[in-house]
């Protein structure tokens, strides 16, 4: 049975993909420090479903705290780590920028160092489409130039980029960066548009539009996307021995010098905010009144996975519409909270 640690596993994708991972046959040990940035007793209950399979155990504990993910790892000897603990929220990195330095730098850092000293087959992290920073050639390819991040959310993800880089060349640890585009689904994460503008409409509070509705984002749907995962983890980066550095090596953005792979994984086609909004409302049956406002700081207009690389890797496609996933996470939502 393979066996695969999976960090932030009380978080929404982390959830996900434990459920998936488990029913398909894989031994999952869940790591989670249920931190509060959002509602801790969704994290609870995500965890106390995943507790019910007997091919799940829980570790919570802090990415950063000294030592723990080094015994952790050699004491299990995964096969897989797929880490997504982190503090994500591009809005929130503005307000308390540390956060990220604990939980995405030391707390990647004190991962790369476990791998390091206990080596698994695949080691695959976390990135995002705020990678690409004020790139404006559509879709976004990994092969695009991404230095030019716009939030310090996107610079701690870009830096662990390149710390996974550097370690998977030092060390030979055949490694996986994916960068996700704006995940949605049942479960979802409460600071993100979907949960807060079917909460703030059922409440009969107006939504917050911002740049005035002109904006556009790659919506993926969590179930397709637990499911690219999976299917990238068999997909293992090996090193290119034969390709002198440095050189650009744009074929399939694996490093001419390391055993390490930036992918994509998206829905291939950019919704515009105000259908997505509709969609929203013809969910839940009611319009919602609308407080259009400018531009945040920190954001980009638009988004748009290229899905190429993900697709020639694995053979995947995404198949949820916005439609179906919008309203499986409304259904979600009601019961849930029972509104
Ligand atoms: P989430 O916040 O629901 O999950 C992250 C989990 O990590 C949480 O359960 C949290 O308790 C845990 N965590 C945070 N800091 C920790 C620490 N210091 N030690 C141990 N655990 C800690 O977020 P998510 O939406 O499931 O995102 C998972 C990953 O994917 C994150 O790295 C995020 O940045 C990235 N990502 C998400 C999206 C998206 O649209 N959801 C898009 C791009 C990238």
């Amino acid at each position: 049975m393979p066996k695969a640690l999976v960090t932030g596993s009380a978080g929404f994708i982390g959830y996900h993909l434990c459920k998936h991972l488990l029913a398909a046959g894989f031994d999952v040990i869940g790591f989670d420090a249920m931190t509060d940035y959002y509602d801790v007793r969704l994290k609870e209950r995500r965890q106390a479903n995943l507790l019910q399979s007997s091919g799940f155990r829980a570790v919570n504990d802090r990415l950063e705290a000294d030592g723990v993910l080094m015994d952790l790892v050699a004491a299990e000897q995964p096969d897989f780590v797929v880490h997504l603990a982190g503090q994500a929220g591009v809005r929130y990195s503005i307000v308390e920028p540390r956060s990220y330095i604990d939980a995405n730098i030391i707390g990647t850092f004190n991962l790369l160092e476990a791998v390091r000293a206990t080596p698994v087959k695949h080691l695959l992290l976390a990135s995002t489409s705020s990678a690409y920073g004020a790139n404006t050639k559509m879709p976004y390819s990994e092969t695009d130039k991404a230095d030019t991040q716009m939030s310090f959310y996107a610079a701690t993800k870009k830096s662990n980029e390149v710390m996974a880089h550097s370690y998977a060349h030092l060390y030979d640890i055949p490694t996986t960066m994916f960068r996700f585009f704006t995940v949605y689904g049942p479960w979802g994460r409460p600071d993100m548009a979907l949960f807060k503008f079917t909460k703030a409409i059922l409440n009969g509070d107006p939504i917050d539009v911002y740049n005035h509705g002109d904006m556009s984002r790659d919506f993926t749907y969590v179930t397709d996307l637990v499911r690219g995962i999976h299917l990238l983890l068999n997909a293992i980066p090996e090193r290119l021995d034969d390709v002198p550095a440095p050189q650009v090596f744009d074929g399939d953005s694996l490093s001419p010098v390391a055993p390490h792979r930036i992918v994509n994984i998206g829905n291939g086609e950019p919704v515009q905010l105000m259908a997505f909004i509709e969609a929203i409302e013809g969910a839940l049956g009611q319009p919602a009144a609308k407080n259009f406002m400018d531009m945040q700081p920190g954001d980009v207009p638009a988004t748009w996975a290229d899905g190429a690389l993900l697709q020639k890797l694995t053979g995947y496609t995404p198949k949820t519409d916005v439609t179906t996933g919008v309203k499986a996470f409304v259904d979600w939502y009601r019961d849930y909270y029972d509104v």
